[in-house]
Order: C-alpha cells, then sequence, then structure tokens
C-alpha cells in the first residue's frame, strides 16, 4: 500500500473507538463516523466485562449438545430460530465445525493473545487520559449452583490453567458467601474467582473516550450514514455517506453486526449473524455485590458499576430481529433473583437489547477486503468487542502503518482455513 494520508473508521462503536485512536496516535489523520451516535449499537448497554479469563469460544465440543437443545427450547438464555433465514443455517453448519477440541484449544490461543494485550492497554489508556468510566479492576466470579456443575467445569479450568497459565481460585459453600456477602446463603455451591478481569461503565467509557478523541484531533460525525465505496480499480477513493463524499485513501469497516450488510461490496459473505443479548440498567441496591459475577447454569452476568447496577446477557440467534422481548428480559431479572439477597436497585434506568457480531468460531475478523486492498475489516469481536477493542485498535493500526504487529494477526485473517493452507504450502 502507497502511504497513507486520511482514514474513514466506519462504524462508531467500541471498535471503531479504539480504532480511531490507536490511528490517530500513529499520526493518521481519521475521520470516525457512525450512521448513529457513537457508541449507540452494541456497545451500549453490554455488561462492561473487560475479561481475560473468557478465553474459551462458544463453540466447545458440548456446544452441539445444547445448540439442538436450543433449537427446541421457547425462552432458554440459548435460544435458535433459523427458519428460512440460509445465511443463519449456513453459520450454524460452520459453527458445528468448529465444536472440536482442537479447534476450541488453538482458538483459545488467538483470543487469550489478543485478551491479555487489551486488558494491558486499557489500564493504560485508562490511567494516561484519566477516563471517567467506572473502571474498576476486582476480577470476576463465575458462580455454579450446584456441585455436579461446578466440579464439570474444574476440566475446563484446569484446561485453562494448563494451555493458557491461566490464574484463578476456587470457593466453595461458606467462603464464598464470606468472599460475596451479597449472595444469598446456600443458593450457590461453589465459584470460580478470575483476579485479572476488570470491568468498566460502557457508555461512560465510550463518552470519555470520545472527548479524547476529539481533542486528539479526530474528526467525528455522527448520523452520517455509510452507503459504498466509491473505487478505482482495487483502490477506494472515497465514500459515499449520507451526508455525501467523504475523502479517504483508507477505510476500515467497524461495523459490528451490521457489516454483512456491505456483503456485495466487500467482496465476500462476512460470516456474522447478530447474536441478540438484554441488559437492565437499574440505581444500585442497598445490598450491592462486590464484583461481577456470572450466573453460569443460568446464564445471566450482573455488574456492580459505581454509578449503576446491571442485569445482562442471554444469546437469541434469529437473525436482525429488533423487538424487545419482555419473556427474555424475565429470563435476567429470574436469574438474578435465584442468586442474589437484593438482585434489584430502587430505579429503572433503561432496558435494552444489543446485537453482538457473532461469528462461527468465534475470532475476529482483522483483515484487509479480498476486493480492494485499502479496505480494512475490523469485526465479529462475539461476546468479547468490550474485551478486545484496545488490541484491534492496536492491531489495525499496525497492520495499516507497516509496523511489526503486537499480537500474531494470522488467526483474524479471513477466509481462516484457506490461508493456513496457503501458509503451509509456501514454506
Ligand atoms: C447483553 C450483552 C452483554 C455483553 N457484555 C459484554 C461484556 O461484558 N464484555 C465484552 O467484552 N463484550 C460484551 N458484549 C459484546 C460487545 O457488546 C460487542 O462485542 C461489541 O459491542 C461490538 O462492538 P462493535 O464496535 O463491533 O459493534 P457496535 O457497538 O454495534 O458498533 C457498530 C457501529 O456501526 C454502526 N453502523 C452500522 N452500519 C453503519 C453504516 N451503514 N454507516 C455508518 N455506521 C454504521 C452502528 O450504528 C454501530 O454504532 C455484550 C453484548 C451484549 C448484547
Amino acid at each position: 500500500m502507497s502511504k497513507i494520508r486520511k482514514v474513514a473508521v466506519a462504524g462508531g462503536g467500541i471498535i471503531g473507538i479504539a480504532t480511531a485512536y490507536f490511528l490517530r496516535r500513529a499520526g493518521l489523520d481519521v475521520v470516525l463516523f457512525d450512521q448513529a451516535k457513537l457508541g449507540a449499537g452494541c456497545s451500549h448497554g453490554n455488561c462492561g466485562y473487560i475479561s481475560p479469563s473468557h478465553i474459551f469460544p462458544l463453540c466447545t465440543p458440548k456446544a452441539l449438545k445444547l445448540g439442538m437443545k436450543a433449537m427446541w427450547q421457547s425462552n432458554g438464555p440459548l435460544r435458535i430460530r433459523p427458519g428460512l433465514n440460509l445465511s443463519l443455517w449456513k453459520w450454524l453448519f460452520q459453527f458445528a465445525g468448529h465444536c472440536n477440541q482442537r479447534d476450541m484449544l488453538a482458538i483459545g490461543h488467538a483470543r487469550h493473545a489478543i485478551l491479555d494485550s487489551a486488558r494491558e492497554l486499557y489500564q493504560q489508556i485508562i490511567e494516561e487520559h484519566a477516563l471517567d468510566c467506572n473502571f474498576q479492576a476486582k476480577g470476576c466470579l463465575f458462580v455454579y449452583a450446584d456441585e455436579a456443575a461446578f466440579v464439570e467445569q474444574a476440566v475446563q479450568i484446569d484446561l485453562m490453567r494448563k494451555e493458557y497459565g491461566v490464574e484463578f481460585s476456587s470457593l466453595v459453600g461458606p467462603e464464598l458467601e464470606s468472599f460475596e456477602p451479597a449472595l444469598i446463603p446456600g443458593s450457590a455451591y461453589g465459584a470460580y474467582f478470575y483476579p485479572q478481569d476488570a470491568h468498566v461503565r460502557p457508555d461512560r467509557l465510550i463518552n470519555s473516550w470520545v472527548r479524547v478523541l476529539r481533542e486528539l484531533g479526530v474528526e467525528i460525525r455522527e448520523d452520517c450514514r455509510f452507503e459504498h465505496f466509491l473505487a478505482e480499480g482495487n483502490t477506494v477513493r472515497g465514500l459515499q455517506t449520507s451526508q455525501g463524499v467523504l475523502d479517504a485513501d483508507t477505510v476500515v469497516v467497524a461495523m459490528g453486526a451490521l457489516t454483512p450488510f456491505l456483503n456485495q461490496q466487500l467482496g465476500f459473505q462476512v460470516p456474522i449473524q447478530p447474536g441478540k443479548g438484554y441488559s437492565i440498567t437499574m440505581s444500585c441496591p442497598a445490598i450491592c455485590p462486590e464484583r461481577p459475577m456470572i450466573f453460569e447454569q443460568d446464564k445471566v452476568a450482573v455488574t456492580p458499576m459505581q454509578s449503576a447496577w446491571r442485569i445482562g446477557s442471554t444469546m437469541e440467534l434469529a437473525g436482525y430481529n429488533s423487538t424487545l422481548n419482555r419473556s427474555r428480559l424475565e429470563l435476567l431479572r429470574r436469574g438474578a433473583t435465584r442468586y442474589l439477597r437484593e438482585p434489584f436497585g430502587p430505579t429503572v434506568e433503561e432496558e435494552w437489547f444489543g446485537w453482538r457480531p457473532m461469528t462461527p468460531d468465534g475470532k475476529a475478523i482483522i483483515d484487509f477486503s479480498p476486493r480492494y486492498q485499502n479496505v480494512m475489516i475490523a469485526a465479529g469481536h462475539n461476546m468479547l468487542g468490550l474485551s478486545m477493542a484496545t488490541a484491534t485498535g492496536k492491531l489495525v493500526s499496525e497492520l495499516l502503518t507497516g509496523s511489526t504487529p503486537h499480537i500474531d494477526p494470522t488467526p483474524f485473517q479471513y477466509p481462516r482455513k484457506q490461508r493456513a493452507a496457503r501458509k503451509q504450502s509456501r514454506n
């Protein structure tokens, strides 16, 4: 690629914001634009976990059975309704192909590298710019209601320790209750504690970080919709947007779960499906947990954010459905009620859903588009876009400026296997 002058970042979620930050820090002119307000997509109401502990993808050997069950359950935490949606069927088959131990471990290595780097970068960026985002480094508890589930999980956790060196501790019965007194005594058999995890309030992080971007000189455009590329051959010269032509010699597409709407323009079928999840944000209850907890058997996550209390999660694979389904919100309330002495705060601030950008193998796509040599895609961060954003932004900036990548970019290239095969045949 010739020398870059100006980069347009399409999509102002947490991935676009982190990307704009690192590109600007690398000395480039950057315009970051979004069809709505910055951070109003999936990055708005998520659970706020910055979680290096979330190494394994959804596609584990056990996931196939769970997935089949979810096709028939009417309102389980995981709900799958492919109907006549061919792209979702294709995605599900690809997902099934990854549900084996070998893929799970290899994917885990890629996720481990990006998650660890991102956690460290967050600490640096938040400190350097004094970002007002309720950042707390208090770890995360994975809580199990019964002994059988707790013991079954021990195998997986031991694997994480051996394969990736992840630190954790186990807490059982009274030990757990004194560690987290907000739990109802006897509601949980035990928990695994990951001390390296941290959390933020995502909307505050975004507001605060966007202020820094403005100060650094990033041009920001809201209510500006990407319409199409203006190209000559395999080189994009600019973009047509709802606010007119945007001049840029390099483009980063960071449109999260909406990235597949550019399939034809990007020249490939972006393998992303929307994975719908919900959250409820309230004022803090009087008996508020000290740290985030995931009630694993109910698939409900809770986050004490200093300025708010959030209950979130559930996963629905059913296309771009935009109704706020009250029975899904009720699942969250039920899950929290099962474990917490005071599950709800006095005032509900927001009931929300977001579309997670889900790929079949649980890895993001961070790569040049096959059609245009100056268009990069940074999307498909699954359930961990917040946790992976800083390292993604840094990697995009390194790939565009030709510096040595700080993590191996190969696992995030697309297509995956073909590239690996090509590389092997070259060696
Ligand atoms: C309930 C729930 C809980 C979650 N909890 C966590 C968590 O605790 N930790 C974690 O790491 N992750 C979590 N996630 C996942 C995380 O929220 C996502 O992975 C992340 O927000 C994806 O970021 P993104 O920037 O790729 O997408 P988005 O935030 O969706 O941003 C994409 C942006 O692109 C814009 N856009 C789309 N089309 C166009 C267009 N044509 N023109 C211009 N702009 C366009 C959209 O308006 C949007 O703002 C959770 C998700 C959910 C649903």
